[in-house]
């Protein structure tokens, strides 16, 4: 899955596997397990995605291959978050082979309005969004009861850092998967409150389509 920081990879990533019981690996929400934790390395990641900036390569590729490993061999999965750049696009598939991009193609100033408005249930890290897409109970997740906060880096100033930085890595990564004629799936959104469901069922549709699922 691939598109700028608040393009909804992770809303639906979290749908397709819902429908389609395929697993999750987002490169984020392991980041923010691991600032949870508080350990050595958990601080070293928390002073890049604080600030918006990317982790270095070898944390993320390490980290990626502990939970690749974690997926029974021979089952799908769904990437959010990876890869971000060139270089991790180049390690990857020395590890594992990629059979479609689902590209998500949002402009700037939607992102910048729905992440300013993001919530994300601290206990399952289900997505929310308190103007366009609400929880049932205002703050309370409809999945599981948790608590919905907001991400420290949903933050005007840090979201705008985070898409400088998806711009310039973008292109070549794009490129990239052209040359290599990885098949691509583009999902345009232009509404701000676009309802996610019909988003995903078109791209079961496309995956369908290519013989995927
Ligand atoms: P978003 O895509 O909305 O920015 P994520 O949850 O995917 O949010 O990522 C949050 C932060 O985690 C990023 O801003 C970055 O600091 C870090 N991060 C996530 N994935 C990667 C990656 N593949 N390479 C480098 N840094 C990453």
């Amino acid at each position: 899955m691939f598109g700028a920081p608040g393009a909804g990879k992770g809303t639906y990533a979290s749908r397709l596997h819902q429908k389609l019981g395929i697993e999750t690996i987002a490169t984020g929400d392991i980041f923010r397990e691991l600032i949870k934790q508080d350990s050595e390395l958990g601080r070293k990641v928390k002073g890049y995605v604080e600030k918006g900036l990317l982790v270095p390569d070898e944390i993320v590729l390490e980290v990626l291959k502990q939970r690749l490993a974690k997926i029974p061999a021979g089952t799908g999965f769904i990437l959010d978050g990876f890869p971000r750049t060139l270089e991790q696009a180049k390690a990857l598939e020395a590890v594992t082979k990629i059979d479609v991009v689902l590209m998500l193609d949002v402009p700037d100033w939607l992102i910048i309005e729905r992440l300013s408005s993001r919530r994300i249930c601290r206990d399952c890290g289900s997505v929310y969004n308190v103007r366009f897409l609400k929880p049932k109970a205002e703050g309370v997740c409809d999945k599981c009861e948790g608590p919905l906060y907001q991400r420290s880096d949903d933050t005007p100033e840090v979201i705008k850092k985070r898409l400088q930085v998806y711009h310039e890595q973008a292109k070549p990564l794009l490129a990239y998967f052209e040359e290599k004629k990885v098949p691509l799936v583009v999902s345009k959104t232009t509404l701000l409150d676009q309802p996610p469901e019909g988003v995903v069922d078109k791209m079961i549709e496309e995956l369908k389509k290519r013989h995927f699922v």
